[in-house]
């Protein structure tokens, strides 16, 4: 939970409205990740071979301030009309990549028999799915039965969750997490580097050995995205490899993520280190 007296909270700074977000900086980047060059059609996300983005809603549980899809915000376009689910849906049969990864906005603020419905069109054609979700943590309610023995009845899917501090893992959201993990449904997490949130060793090593303890594996951790309006959350690269070395230095094996980031020009996630060179 967080304190929304504390502007320093760490929860209450990835979610509430700050003045600092109106003001210009000379690193903002307006396609911080390069998604507007690789959709080929609506909805649909393109940066590999094998692998595709379909982008199920433009709606959020909660609304993060850092978040790099800045038009998925109250207000915006929320969800694909009909012609164009179809159009997407239909591109990526005829396309038949290797892997789907449902997103958004978040996938698990749509309703579950759309949810799965879209697994079920998606085969045979695809293979494997995962699901890039946030609401586990956000909203863990969302996890629901009916969620949990859908996924199960249509492995392999994956989840990937999103966690950024150990303060979000609530008594609710470890039962989320278990649920999905008991049923058989393999989870990842990815954590965003932010100023003031977790730019700490001792938050991520806590973080990542408690998301271990709960079976969920720490896949990546991210440099923060040059997204207009978060410069006063973003953490340098030569910061960000700096506090994955005291990480590294503590953790091992399944507890440590790689440390990641999404270049501008929308080539996909490359190791930060030889980003920098
Ligand atoms: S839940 Fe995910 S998609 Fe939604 S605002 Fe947060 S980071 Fe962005």
């Amino acid at each position: 939970m967080a304190d929304p007296s504390d502007p320093a909270d760490p929860l209450a700074l990835q979610v509430l409205p700050d003045p600092r977000e109106l003001l210009a900086d000379p690193g903002d980047v307006p396609d911080p990740v390069g998604d507007a060059a690789r959709s080929p059609v609506p909805w649909v996300v393109r940066k590999h071979q094998d692998r595709v983005l379909l982008l199920l809603t433009k709606r959020c549980h909660l609304y993060c301030r850092y978040c790099f899809r800045r038009d998925h915000q109250p207000g915006a376009t929320s969800d694909p009309d009909p012609e164009a689910w179809e159009r997407a849906l239909g591109w990526i049969r005829e396309h038949a990549p290797r892997e789907v990864i449902l997103s958004g906005g978040d996938p698990l603020v749509v309703p579950v028999p759309r949810l799965l419905d879209t697994i079920d069109r998606l085969r045979p054609a695809v293979r494997v799915i995962r699901i890039h979700t946030r609401a586990p943590v956000t909203f863990p309610e969302a996890v629901t039965d009916a969620l949990v023995a859908g996924l199960r009845a249509r492995a392999p899917v994956w989840v990937v969750i999103h966690a950024n501090h150990p303060r979000e893992l609530s008594p609710e959201v470890d039962a989320a997490l278990a649920r999905l993990v008991d049923a058989g449904v393999p989870v990842l997490d990815q954590t965003v580097l932010l100023r003031g949130v977790n730019d700490d060793p001792d938050v991520l090593a806590t973080l990542f050995e408690a998301l271990v303890e709960r079976r969920v594996m720490p896949y990546y951790l991210h440099v923060t995205d040059r997204v207009p309006g978060n410069a006063h959350l973003r953490v340098p690269i030569e910061e960000a490899i700096a506090l994955h070395d005291a990480v590294r230095a503590r953790l091992g094996g399944v507890a440590l993520p790689k440390l990641v980031l999404d270049p501008p020009d929308g080539s996909g996630k490359v190791d930060a280190r030889e980003a920098l060179g």
